[in-house]
C-alpha cells in the first residue's frame, strides 16, 4: 500500500478502473489535487471484461498509448455468429487497415492494462492509495437542512476529506446507492458475466483465426450452443491467450435455474469451438455483473460535493463500457476543473456534468439500448429462433441434392414460415444487428 501525504484532497476519486483514471489523469494535469483510493491489492487486481479497449476515447486521456501501453492484439477482424448446435451462420469484417497506427480497439487484459494505466495518472501528479476500500461518504451541513459531501471513511477507520468524491466504483455501485442518488437495483438490472483465460501459443492462435503477427479478432456468439435463454458468449483473442465470457440477465438465470458454468461448459462443447480451444489451458477465471436495464435504469449523476461516473453511473452499451467510461471521467474532470476554478462544489455547477452526459452521442446509443431490451424481454427466444431458422436454411441452402435452385428457395421459404411467420424473423433479425450494432 502506498501512504498517501495529506488529510485533505480537493478531489477524491473512488475506484481505479478506466473512469476513475482517466478523470485523475486530467484533473492532474490540470494541477489540482487528486488521491484515487482503489480496493484491489493494485489497479485491475480485482477487474475483469472481455474485451477490447477502443483507440480514439483512450487516445483522449492518452495520446499515442499504443506505443507504450500493455496491449494484447489490434483488432482486425469482427464476427457475429448466430448458432445453432452444429453449425453457426456467420456475418463478419476483417480489414488489415486497423493492424497499422493508430489501430481501431486492441484486446487487453486489465490486470496489465488498469495498472499502467494508473502509473500514468501517478506520473501526472495523482496520488494513489490500493489496498483500501471506501465504506461511506463524509457529510458537511449546509444550512439547516442540506448536506454536501465532504470526504471519505476507509476501511482503516479514517477519513480523507475532499471538495469533491467522484465516485467511479463500478457497477455494484454501493456508495452511489448510499449517496441516496439511485434506487435499489433488482436482478432484472444486472447481467452476470464469467470469463476464462485459455493459453494458447500466439502462432497457434494466429492460425486458427487467419491472423498476422498481433492482430486480433473478436467474435460474438449468440443462438442455441448459448443456452435457451438469452445469453450471450465472447470470444477475443490476446497475445499468447483466448479470452472467452459468457453472461446473462442475472433474473432470467434465475428465472430458468441456469449456472453460467453449466452454460459455458455446453457451450465449449460445441463442435465449432471445441477446434478453436483446443489444447488450450485455463490460467485465469473471474465473474462480474454489470448493469443491464438502459437509459431509465440511470441514477442522478450529481449533487452538491460528488459526482458519479463509469459502470457506477451504469453507462453502458452493449459491450461498449470502458470508452464510455473514460468519457465520464474525462467529463466529469472538466466540470470538477470549472468548480475548482469558481471555488464552488455546489450541485449547482456540478449539473453541468450531467447535461454534457445526457447530450453526449453515447446517450443515444444508451436509448436505443432500452428499446432493444424492451424487443428482447418481450421476445425472449429472438436469438435461437432466429439463430435456429437460420441454420436450418443454410443447412437446406448448401445441401447439393437433386432440386432445382428456385424449388429449393421455395422449400426453405415455406420451412422458416412454418417456425415463425416472416415479418417476426425480419424483425428478430434487424433487432439482433441492432445489438450487435452496439458492441
Ligand atoms: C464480460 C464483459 C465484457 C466486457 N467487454 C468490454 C469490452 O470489450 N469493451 C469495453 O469497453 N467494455 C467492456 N465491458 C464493460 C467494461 O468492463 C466496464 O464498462 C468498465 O470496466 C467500467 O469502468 P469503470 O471504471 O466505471 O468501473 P470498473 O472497471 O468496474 O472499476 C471500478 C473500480 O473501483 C474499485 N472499487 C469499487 N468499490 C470500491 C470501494 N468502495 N473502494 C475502493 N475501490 C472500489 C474496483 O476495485 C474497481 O477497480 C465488459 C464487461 C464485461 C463484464
Amino acid at each position: 500500500m502506498i501512504k498517501i501525504t495529506a488529510k485533505h484532497y480537493d478531489v477524491i476519486i473512488v475506484g481505479a478502473g478506466p473512469a476513475g483514471i482517466a478523470a485523475a489523469i486530467k484533473l492532474a494535469q490540470n494541477n489540482i489535487p487528486v488521491l484515487v483510493i482503489e480496493r484491489g491489492r493494485y489497479p485491475g487486481a480485482k477487474n475483469m471484461f472481455g474485451g477490447a479497449i477502443y483507440r480514439k476515447p483512450t487516445a483522449k486521456v492518452i495520446p499515442n498509448f499504443w506505443e507504450n501501453a500493455p496491449l494484447e492484439r489490434s483488432i482486425i477482424t469482427e464476427e457475429l455468429w448466430l448458432m445453432d448446435t452444429t453449425s453457426a451462420v456467420k456475418l463478419g469484417f476483417s480489414g488489415v487497415n486497423f493492424s497499422k497506427p493508430p489501430h481501431n480497439k486492441f484486446s487487453v487484459i486489465r490486470s496489465k492494462f488498469d495498472n499502467w494505466f494508473a502509473q500514468q495518472a501517478v506520473t501526472a501528479g495523482a496520488e494513489l492509495l490500493t489496498n483500501t476500500v471506501v465504506i461511506d461518504l463524509v457529510y458537511q451541513q449546509q444550512g439547516l437542512i442540506k448536506k454536501k459531501v465532504s470526504g471519505v471513511k476507509l476501511d482503516s477507520g479514517t477519513t480523507i476529506s475532499a471538495n469533491i468524491v467522484l465516485l467511479a466504483e463500478g457497477g455494484q455501485a454501493k456508495l452511489t446507492l448510499q449517496a441516496g442518488l439511485r434506487d435499489k437495483l433488482k436482478a432484472e438490472d444486472f447481467r452476470l458475466y464469467i470469463k476464462e483465460e485459455l493459453a494458447l501459443p500466439q502462432s497457434e492462435i494466429n492460425s486458427r483465426f487467419n491472423l498476422k503477427d498481433n492482430q486480433g479478432a473478436i467474435i460474438a456468439m449468440m443462438g442455441q450452443a448459448v443456452s435457451n435463454i438469452i445469453g450471450k458468449v465472447g470470444l477475443w483473442t490476446n497475445r499468447n491467450s483466448l479470452s472467452l465470457t459468457i453472461g446473462a440477465n442475472l433474473q432470467k438465470l434465475n428465472e430458468h435455474d441456469l449456472e453460467l458454468q453449466e452454460m459455458m461448459a455446453h457451450f465449449k462443447s460445441h463442435p465449432l469451438i471445441q477446434n478453436l480451444i483446443k489444447d488450450t489451458e485455463l490460467i485465469n477465471y473471474k465473474s462480474l455483473t454489470v448493469p443491464d436495464g438502459g437509459y431509465h435504469k440511470l441514477p442522478k449523476l450529481y449533487d452538491d460535493g460528488i459526482l458519479v461516473a463509469g459502470n457506477a453511473a451504469r453507462l453502458v452499451a452493449g459491450r461498449r463500457g470502458s470508452d464510455l467510461a473514460m468519457l465520464s471521467g474525462i467529463y466529469a474532470a472538466e466540470v470538477i476543473t470549472q468548480a475548482h476554478a469558481a471555488q464552488d462544489y455546489s450541485a449547482k455547477i456540478l449539473k453541468i456534468y450531467e447535461q454534457k452526459i445526457k447530450n453526449s452521442f453515447f446517450m443515444q446509443d444508451i436509448k436505443k439500448e432500452t428499446t432493444i431490451n424492451n424487443y428482447y424481454r418481450t421476445n425472449p427466444q429472438i436469438e435461437c429462433m432466429l439463430s435456429k431458422s437460420l441454420n436450418n436454411a443454410a443447412y437446406k441452402f448448401f445441401d447439393t441434392g437433386f432440386i432445382s435452385t428456385s424449388d429449393k428457395i421455395d422449400q426453405i421459404k415455406s420451412e422458416t414460415l412454418e417456425m415463425q411467420p416472416l415479418p417476426q424473423t425480419i424483425s428478430d433479425l434487424f433487432y439482433t444487428i441492432k445489438r450487435w450494432s452496439v458492441y
